[in-house]
Parts: C-alpha cells; sequence; structure tokens
C-alpha cells in the first residue's frame, strides 16, 4: 500500500498569526492528541522575534515536551542563522529554513533579500552539527501577495542555488498565499525533480484560500511528492502574507488520501475534534471541509 506522510504545521503556521495568546497548555495537549491520534512528524513552532510573533514564544517549551515522545520528528522553523543555532542550543534536531522565492516576501517575512537569506543558510549549515536535519521551506513558491505569480524559473534557479550548497537535502514548496492551482504545482514539482535527482525529498505546503489545497495536493502526489504539510482544524494563515487563509486542514488531507487507498497512519475522529477545538479558540479561524460536514451532522442528530 502507498503511504503519504502527513506533517502537521498547526502549532506554527496555525497558531502564529492568531492575536489573542494561545495558553502553552492548550499547546501541549494539542501536541498529545496529534501524537496519539499518529501524527509522527510536527512543526512545533518557530524561533523568530518575540516581538514580531508574540505566539511562538513558548516553542522551546513545546519542543522540549515533543522530544520526550520517542518516534516524533519534531521541526522547528527558523527564518536565519542565529535563530538556526538557537534552535538547536535549545534541543532541536530537525530545522525548517524558510526563505522566499521573491524578494518582497522575504524582506517582509525575514527582514531581508532572497540572496541574504541563501547567504545566511550557507552560515547555517557551515555550523551545523551533522546530526542536525534541514528542510528547505521555499515560500511564495507559486505565488507571492506583493509580487503576484510566481514564474517556476525563479524557483527553480533558487533550488539550484540552494543545492549547490548542499544536495543532500529535503525542500518543500510553499504555497504561502493558496493562490496555486493544481497545474501550476505539478509543474514545477515536475521539473524541480528532473532538474534535481539529488534532493533526497520533496515536500508541498499547501493552503486552502480559494478551496484548492487539497486539488494541489493531489497535483503534488501525481509527481510524486510524498510529504505534506497540514494544519488539523485547518488553521492559519501567515501574518506576513495578506489575505492568506488557513492551512489546508490535516483531517481533509487524511479522508482525501484514506480515499486514495493511501496510507497516512493517523485516526481520522481525533483529528476532527481536534478541529472544532482548534474552531472554538479565541481569535482561531479554523478553516477545512470536514469538521463543517461533522458539526452539520451533529446539529441534525439534536434537532
Ligand atoms: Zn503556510
Amino acid at each position: 500500500m502507498e503511504t503519504v506522510e502527513i506533517v502537521d504545521v498547526g502549532l506554527r503556521d496555525g497558531l502564529q498569526g492568531i492575536g489573542p495568546l494561545v495558553p502553552t497548555e492548550w499547546k501541549l495537549a494539542a501536541l498529545d492528541r496529534l501524537v496519539a491520534a499518529g501524527v509522527r512528524r510536527l512543526e512545533v513552532g518557530s524561533l523568530v522575534s518575540a516581538r514580531a510573533v508574540p505566539q511562538m514564544a513558548d516553542t522551546p517549551t513545546i519542543l522540549a515536551a515533543a522530544l520526550r515522545r520517542p518516534g516524533v520528528v519534531a521541526q522547528v522553523l527558523v527564518p536565519n542563522d542565529r535563530r538556526g543555532l538557537e534552535a538547536v542550543d535549545v534541543g532541536a534536531r530537525h530545522l525548517v529554513f524558510v526563505l522566499s522565492a521573491t524578494d518582497a516576501h522575504n524582506r517582509a517575512n525575514v527582514a531581508r533579500t532572497t540572496r541574504e537569506s541563501v547567504d545566511a543558510y550557507e552560515r547555517l549549515l557551515a555550523q551545523l552539527p551533522d546530526i542536525v536535519s534541514v528542510r528547505v521551506a521555499i515560500a511564495t513558491s507559486f505565488h507571492c501577495p506583493y509580487a503576484g505569480p510566481v514564474e517556476a524559473d525563479t524557483v527553480l534557479s533558487l533550488v539550484d542555488h540552494l543545492v549547490a550548497l548542499r544536495s543532500h537535502v529535503e525542500i518543500c514548496f510553499c504555497d504561502t498565499t493558496g493562490g496555486a492551482h493544481p497545474q501550476q504545482v505539478g509543474q514545477l514539482f515536475a521539473r524541480a525533480r528532473a532538474s534535481f535527482p539529488q534532493v533526497t525529498a520533496w515536500a508541498f505546503h499547501a493552503h486552502d484560500t480559494y478551496g484548492l489545497g487539497a486539488a494541489n495536493v493531489v497535483a503534488a502526489y501525481g509527481e510524486g511528492v510524498r510529504s505534506f504539510d497540514s494544519a488539523f482544524g485547518g488553521l492559519g494563515g501567515c501574518p506576513f502574507a495578506p489575505g492568506a487563509s488557513g492551512n489546508v486542514a490535516t483531517e481533509d488531507l487524511v479522508r482525501l488520501f484514506q480515499l486514495m487507498a493511501v496510507q497516512t497512519g493517523i485516526d481520522l475522529d481525533t483529528l476532527i475534534e481536534m478541529g472544532a477545538d482548534a474552531a472554538a479558540l479565541p481569535g482561531g479561524k479554523a478553516g477545512g471541509h470536514l469538521i463543517r460536514v461533522a458539526a452539520g451532522r451533529e446539529a441534525r442528530a439534536c434537532a
């Protein structure tokens, strides 16, 4: 049976844009439930400026809790080399180095040009212990809130720079705004996989702004991608990508792959319950389709 890896990024991408601080205890309970549901890889937070993104200030605590769970891969998003090394200092063994395909989004997101981020990535690699793995997340790989649609050539030339620094990496194309469409997603992955066979793994990060999250995931799957980011409850939306709504919902992807007879190892019912809780978070804006269907069923049962 085919399998895919679903990386739940709800604790990072899902929560980072929420204004009221989500209590650390809530996050720890969500971590427990995700792991109990069978999620084996999670993005637990980011090491970024606590002033810019106060919601992520307790990332070291969430990371420490995740590290105590055997078999769980806990990744931490970092915007530069200094934060990357800080993450390693607090125990991170799986980093996600984020940079954008477009200068405009990169400046808004990490306050430097894309080229400067590549330089920071190079400095990070030079200082990183061998036991630490790196995923490179390329934000705005398809569409930029400032520059509009992004050409595949722009993204592939960035990948070229990145693999010149380290060939055996995992690369994630991120549809930060949800503005991508399935043909565009399929074509970018097809070209990337053909051009860079040395890349260890490809991943796709979908948002569901226009309802195309799942369709884009299927397009990436069709081109051989087997690792997908999603957030429980479809929470999310980048504070530096105006208009972007939530990540594609983990429960929607689990159901999608069930229908395709592809194994995710994740229990759907637990995820649907979590989605409902996420929707009830003060300041939270859950998306996703399945939790709406489930809520409708309950309403009918009560009538
Ligand atoms: Zn995102």
